[in-house]
C-alpha cells in the first residue's frame, strides 16, 4: 500500500473525514534515526498526526507542527508536515525501550508520558503562524491531538493513529481523522451516532495489518451515513528541506574562535540534521574559507 491521504465524506457534507497509509515514511524515520520499536511508533503516530492536522490547511505552501513534551523516557517528539503531503520529525531519545504492555503492545503512552504539554504550530505561509499550547491530556498520540482540536479549535473529532512494528521494522502504519462540519456542531444525533462507532470500533492498526485500506475502514465506520470516497489521493512522503548550504550558513553563526578550534582540534566539522539524521561532514578547508570571509568583513 503506497502512503497517501485520502477523503471521505458522509452525513451530505455533515461529516469529514481524512484517511492516511503510512508504512513508508515511518519506516523511513524508523532507519533514519534508528528508533527503538515504541520510538518507531511515537513518531509514527505523531506524523500522521501532524500530517492529518495538515489535512485542513488552506494554501499549498501551508505547514503544520507538532511537539510533545511529555514527561516519559522519549523526551520530546516533533514532528513537521505540509500540505503537500511531506512529512518529517525526530525524538529526543530515540533508543528508549520499555517493557511492553500486558497484552504485548507498545506502550507509547507510557514513553510519551501522561503529564506535559502539546504544542501545534499552524503556518499558513502567509502571515503570522497560529501557535497554541494545550496540556497532555494522555500520552496516547490521538487522543492528545483529539484532546486540542477540541479545547483549542472547538472541533469534535475523532482521531486515530496506528503503528504496528514487528522485528523487520514496520508492519503497518496509518491514520484517521473523522470531524463534524461546523454547520452539523450542534447536531447532538449525528454527535451520539459517531462517538457511538467510534466506541465500537476497535483496533485501527490491526486492520491496517489485514490489508484494509484507510478508506475501507472510513466507509465500514461511517456505514448508513452514504460515506462516498472523494476521487483525489494526496500522495506522502518523508522530506527534510536541510541542505550543505543551511548547514554553512549555521556555521557562520558561530565565532572565528569556535570555528577555528574545531578546524584544529577535529580537522573539519560533522553536522548531523536533528529533523532527518542526515550526517554533513565539512572539512577543514571549507571550514578555513568561511574563517576567512569572516575576517575580511
Ligand atoms: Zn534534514
Amino acid at each position: 500500500m503506497a502512503d497517501e491521504m485520502i477523503r471521505v465524506t458522509a452525513a451530505n457534507g455533515g461529516i469529514r473525514a481524512v484517511g492516511i497509509t503510512g508504512k513508508g515514511f515511518v519506516e523511513e524515520a524508523r532507519q533514519r534515526h534508528k528508533l527503538s520499536a515504541v520510538g518507531s511508533a511515537a513518531l509514527g503516530q505523531a506524523m500522521i498526526a501532524t500530517l492529518l492536522l495538515a489535512s485542513s490547511m488552506k494554501t499549498p505552501q501551508a505547514r503544520v507542527s507538532l511537539q510533545i513534551m511529555g514527561d516519559g523516557p522519549l523526551g520530546k517528539v516533533f514532528a513537521d508536515a505540509g500540505a503537500d503531503g511531506t512529512v518529517r520529525g525526530f525524538v529526543k531519545n530515540p533508543h528508549v525501550e520499555i517493557p511492553l504492555t500486558d497484552s504485548n503492545g507498545l506502550d507509547v503512552g507510557q514513553a510519551i508520558g501522561h503529564n506535559g504539554f502539546l504544542c501545534v504550530i499552524r503556518d499558513e505561509g502567509i502571515g503570522i503562524p497560529y501557535t497554541s499550547t494545550v496540556e497532555l491530556a494522555s500520552g496516547e498520540v490521538g487522543q492528545a491531538v483529539a484532546h486540542y482540536l477540541f479545547t483549542s479549535e472547538q472541533t469534535p473529532s475523532v482521531v486515530l493513529v496506528g503503528v504496528h512494528v514487528n522485528s523487520e521494522g514496520i508492519e503497518a502504519a496509518g491514520g484517521a481523522l473523522l470531524q463534524l462540519m461546523p454547520q452539523e456542531a450542534e447536531n447532538n444525533t449525528l454527535i451520539d451516532l459517531l462517538e457511538e462507532r467510534v466506541r465500537n470500533f476497535h483496533g485501527f492498526s490491526r486492520l491496517l495489518r489485514e490489508g484494509s485500506s484507510p478508506a475501507q475502514i472510513l466507509v465500514n465506520m461511517l456505514e448508513g451515513l452514504h460515506p462516498e470516497v472523494l476521487p483525489e489521493v494526496k500522495p506522502l512522503r518523508f522530506a527534510c528541506p536541510c541542505s550543505l548550504d543551511r548547514v554553512l550558513s549555521a556555521l557562520r553563526m558561530l565565532s572565528i574562535a569556535e570555528l577555528r578550534e574545531m578546524m584544529e582540534k577535529d580537522g573539519g566539522a560533522e553536522v548531523v540534521c536533528q529533523f532527518c539524521g542526515k550526517v554533513y561532514h565539512i572539512d577543514r578547508f571549507d571550514l578555513g574559507k568561511i574563517i576567512m570571509n569572516m575576517e575580511a568583513r
